[in-house]
């Protein structure tokens, strides 16, 4: 399938969202694929709103991108943030680097950092747009285009999920969409500075997010798909990490 019939395809999904799902909401990470979605919501669906979420453990590159979007598009993307007070207790109970130690102390500052703000975002909306893509990692092949997120309690839309990564480049370039400068030193999926690596060629697109853990239950808890059970049995596993 060309790109233009991707596109198209994007375009139809994105068309009746804004229409029977109003009010609807990206949540917008600023990663390569989110970038195509921001050019295209921004450039032709007003009525689809967007949010970011700023853990406090962000790259430079990332606010150097958020500001070259606002310049771009002329929009500024609303930014949810953790609790202070919860960030406060885990720093001061953990030490501010704990996510290195274990598998449950990374998901519990990925829940203060990430899923109780995206949870605050998502409140009241009645969808949800995700720039996930099936072949990204093992915890994302079961998901669909469109489905009930019971976890938050409205639906979820993926429409580049049966994209390619030469797919989501292919766009950035034909349509000169800023980008994350970290993409060109070797990172491919991008999250908080001290959770995120380069990859080097051959390993897989998200081999440089918590790569001390097992791949097969990776993710932050925003996007727990179909794969949770294995995840809650993996994160009893002690002294799984390594250095970060
Ligand atoms: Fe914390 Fe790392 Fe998760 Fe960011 S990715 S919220 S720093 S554990």
């Amino acid at each position: 399938m060309s790109l233009d019939h991707k596109i198209a395809e994007v375009r139809t999904l994105l068309d009746s969202v804004q229409k029977d799902y109003s009010p609807a909401t990206f949540a917008n990470s600023f990663g390569a694929e989110d970038m195509v979605l921001t050019d295209l919501i921004a450039r032709h669906y007003p009525g689809i709103e967007m949010f970011t979420l700023d853990t406090g453990r962000l790259p430079e590159e990332t606010y150097t991108l958020m500001k070259e979007v606002a310049d771009r598009y002329g929009i500024r993307v609303p930014v949810y943030f953790p609790e202070p007070a919860a960030v406060e207790a885990y720093v001061a109970q953990n030490g501010p680097n704990a996510f290195y130690e274990s598998v449950d102390l990374r998901k519990r500052c990925c829940h203060i950092r990430k899923v109780e703000p995206l949870k605050r975002a998502l409140s009241g909306k009645r969808a949800w747009i995700t720039g996930l893509r099936r072949d990204q990692a093992p915890t994302r092949k079961n998901l669909t285009e469109s489905e009930f997120d019971a976890e938050n309690g409205l639906q979820k839309f993926s429409p580049l999920l049966d994209w390619s990564e030469s797919d989501v480049w292919a766009y950035l370039k034909q349509f000169d969409v800023p980008y994350n400068a970290l993409h060109d030193k070797g990172y491919t999926s991008i999250g908080c500075a001290p959770c995120t690596r380069a990859i080097t060629r051959g390993e897989d697109v998200r081999a440089g997010r918590w790569w001390w853990e097992d791949p097969a239950v990776k993710e932050c808890g925003l996007h727990p798909g179909k794969n949770r059970g294995a995840a809650k049995v993996f994160a009893t596993v002690k002294d799984l990490a390594v250095s970060g």
